[in-house]
């Protein structure tokens, strides 16, 4: 039965190590978060270095101690499991680290094997577990080799064949793909995501990769100095960002200043660049003459013949050729606007010419300016 996983204003905080005069005496890793992680749910905790994802994460599996608040485990039949002081071996979650952390002197199998001897379930039954959690990572027929007749991506595999075979009630993946190079990164996430999601098994996820997290999550919760900023799904977060720090985070975006002319059902505001019509002020209150910031995609930034509906001009200031894509600076009163054309054609446009662009008003994206 699949766990939710209830997380309610958690907290760690550390001494300080060498304090500035003056500064807090600790620091806070992980600064109230509350949060509920759905029964098997693909759940990722995503943000710059330092924001606070590992600790949560070990405090999750019961490697760190939280300062406050609770971590509960519950099931769809009710039960709820107070696991905050529970130590890590007791809490029945399995962990993917980074490093594969793969027994060198066994083979595959008898490391997919050891979690299962441990608990001692019958040799017969561990056979067909083992056989089971290798198929389910497409691993099978190297089931005889030493982890280090094999490549990083096939550990990785092994090292999650090893955490699911257990059948935990969470599973943890700690930056599982850093420690491989840019092709099996890309290879492995759908790999990932496909096991964790037929195995049904409430799965957390940290990472500092954008894409990484864009491309598997069902939800994303983006962290900063400790806290949620947003929560969402790849889709809502990426179009809908409440704050320049995580539009920012997500993607490239130009984030220009606007004035609210008008509120209400049609939203318009001036920029530097001219007027634009916004249907995506849902994350912003908007009030006639407030300023706002505007959050233009790279890509939803679109060249045009001349004047149009939601048309901005400005001079060009760079026009650089990238094969799939070509960038194209623009500028206007000291500002400046980056889009990207997809599978460019043709001559660019000229730098020192005036170009025309298009915005589709609902990627006129408008956010507080705080
Ligand atoms: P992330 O995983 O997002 O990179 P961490 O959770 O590792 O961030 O760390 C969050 C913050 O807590 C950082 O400022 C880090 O320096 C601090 N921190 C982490 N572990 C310790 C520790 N054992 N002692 C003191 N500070 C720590």
């Amino acid at each position: 039965m699949s766990t939710t996983i209830v997380i309610k204003d958690l907290v760690k905080s550390y001494p300080a190590i060498a304090p500035a005069p003056g500064s807090p005496p600790t620091t806070t890793a992980v600064d109230r978060v509350s949060l509920t992680i759905n029964a098997g749910e693909l759940f990722f905790l995503l943000g710059p270095s330092g924001c606070g994802k590992t600790t949560l994460l070990r405090m999750i599996a019961g490697f760190i101690e939280p300062t406050g608040g609770t971590i509960v485990f519950q099931t769809a039949d009710g039960a709820s499991n107070d696991v905050t002081f529970l130590p890590a071996e007791k809490r029945d979650t399995g962990m993917v680290f980074q490093s594969y952390a793969l027994w060198p002197h066994m083979t595959v199998a008898q490391n997919v094997a050891f979690g299962l001897e441990v608990r001692k379930i019958p040799v017969g039954e561990r056979e067909s577990r083992v056989r089971e959690a290798l198929a389910a990572v497409r691993m099978e027929q190297y089931a005889q080799r030493k982890p280090n007749q094999l490549s990083g991506g096939q550990q990785q595999r092994i090292a999650l064949a090893r955490a699911i075979v257990v059948k935990p009630r969470v599973l943890l993946l700690d930056e599982p793909l850093s420690n491989l190079d840019a092709k099996l990164r890309i290879e492995l996430r759908s790999e990932i995501r496909r096991v964790c999601k037929t195995s049904g098994i409430t799965t957390v996820y940290v990472t500092h990769d954008q894409k990484e997290a864009l491309s598997m999550a069902d939800r994303i919760a983006i962290m900063r100095s400790g806290n949620i900023v947003q929560l969402g799904t790849p889709t809502g977060l990426y179009q809908t960002p409440t704050e320049r720090f995580v539009a920012e985070f997500l993607g490239e975006t130009n984030i220009i200043e606007g004035q609210v002319l008008s509120a209400g059902q049609h939203v318009v505001v001036s920029t530097p660049f001219g007027q634009l019509a916004s249907e995506n002020a849902s994350k912003c209150p908007v009030e006639v003459s407030a300023t706002v910031l505007v959050s233009l995609r790279h890509e939803c930034v679109r060249l045009a013949k001349g004047p149009g509906t939601n048309a901005i001009s400005a001079t060009v200031k760079d026009s650089v050729y990238l094969g799939e894509i070509a960038q194209v600076e623009l500028a206007k009163e000291s500002q400046t606007i980056s889009l990207s054309i997809l599978n460019p054609r043709g001559e660019l446009p000229a730098v020192g010419s005036q170009a025309w662009c298009e915005i589709d008003p609902r990627d006129v994206i408008l956010m507080p300016k705080r």
